[in-house]
């Protein structure tokens, strides 16, 4: 086992970030982090063949009361529904307050296992073994769980923080090359948004992240988990400079609702998203074309899109991105930047600015 940790800070407590390989069959590891008697499994169809079999037999034979929620893959599956069924699996274990949820599996599974823990008996605990590394750099940390509504995502939810992040990257020898590029593109995020150092640390790294290197994808998981337990200890419920980890997104959420969430992945909404951000950035004046030119390399380079896809009017994605969920009553607040590691939030930018990006 190669393993190295740290800490989100919280004004309650700390919780640890393990970052590694061999962490989930080490459990010795992970097994104090769950309190009592019941643990609840939940995970995915794609995952739980590979990596929920050694985990149910450590449980089994220290004694443990296991249930396991194993669902179909995909956002399409965080639903009330799914919600409910995880609430009677706890229901079945008679899972008491020291039951402990166990979310292995991507950001779908995360949110939905931290939303049914947050919930049942007013909150237990609960503990991410995230396998992408989308979650293993951003949804497993931080404490944001939730379902989706058909009105739309994320809108049912409780901040709720995990006991522990078991982040063991041997995991993603499994992920889809696809999947695995989509998770950098939070990670570029990082540097874009807070770290000018790591942003051109990326830049140097990109074939050996893509390849998957051990040691990069280490550094690059501990360096972004860094940053996000910075800002989360700063601003847990997202009063203040917590958004800035919305760069992007609030193009990308735009994107993924008239794509139907069909064609495009989170991450990969997101790539297109923060280089709109920064090229409006750019014609507002408020920074450089060479930075938005050198973010739209780094992504292309990572096997990213920069490209808005076809067939959706300028007017209606404005009209989407009005509706996001960060934006104040209506007036557009969005995260933009002041070069590649200083993003700020931006209220009252002009639609007309917006629109020529869009059109660009
Ligand atoms: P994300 O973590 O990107 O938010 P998901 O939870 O939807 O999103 O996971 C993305 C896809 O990757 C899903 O189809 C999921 O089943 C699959 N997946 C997750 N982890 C692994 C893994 N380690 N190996 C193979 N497939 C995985
Ligand atoms: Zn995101």
């Amino acid at each position: 086992m190669n393993m190295q940790t740290l800490h989100v800070d919280l004004a309650q407590r700390r919780y640890p970030i393990h970052v590694g390989s061999g962490l989930l069959t080490n459990k010795e590891l992970w097994l104090p982090y769950l309190r009592g008697k019941q643990v609840l499994v939940i995970s995915d169809e794609n995952v739980a063949p590979h990596y929920l079999p050694p985990i149910d037999e450590a449980l089994q034979s220290d004694g443990r009361q296991v249930g396991q929620l194993v669902l179909p893959p995909g956002e399409q599956e965080k639903t009330m529904l799914r919600f409910s069924e995880a609430l009677h699996a706890l229901a079945m274990l008679r899972a008491n307050r020291d039951a402990c949820v166990v979310a292995l599996g991507g950001g779908v599974v995360g949110d939905l296992a931290g939303f049914a823990a947050a919930c049942w008996m007013r909150g237990i605990d609960f503990v991410q073994m995230p396998t992408t590394l989308l979650a293993m750099v951003d949804s497993s940390v931080g404490g944001k769980t939730a379902v989706d509504l058909p009105e739309g995502k994320n809108l049912v939810g409780a901040f709720h923080q995990p006991r522990a992040v078991i982040a063991d990257i041997t995991t993603l020898s499994t992920l889809p090359q696809r999947e695995l590029s989509a998770g950098l593109a939070e990670v570029v995020k990082y540097g874009a948004i807070f770290d000018e150092g790591f942003f051109a640390w990326l830049e140097d790294h990109t074939t050996d992240l893509l390849a998957r290197r051990d040691e990069v994808i280490i550094e690059a998981i501990l360096r972004s988990c860094q940053h996000k337990a910075n800002v989360v200890a700063r601003d847990e419920t997202e009063q203040g400079d917590r958004a800035l980890l919305n760069f992007g997104h609030t193009f990308g959420h735009a994107l993924e609702t008239a794509t139907e969430y069909g064609s495009l992945l989170h991450g990969e909404a997101v790539s297109i998203g923060m280089l709109l951000a920064a090229r409006l950035s750019a014609q507002l004046g408020r920074s450089t074309v060479h930075d938005s030119d050198r973010l739209g390399a780094l992504l292309r380079r990572l096997q990213l899109p920069v490209e808005l896809p076809g067939g959706h009017t300028p007017a209606y994605l404005l009209e989407l991105m009005r509706l996001d969920k960060k934006s104040l009553s209506g007036a557009l607040r969005l995260i933009l930047w002041r070069g590649i590691g200083h993003a700020e939030i931006v209220r009252d930018i002009p639609e007309s600015n917006v629109l020529a990006v869009l059109r660009a």
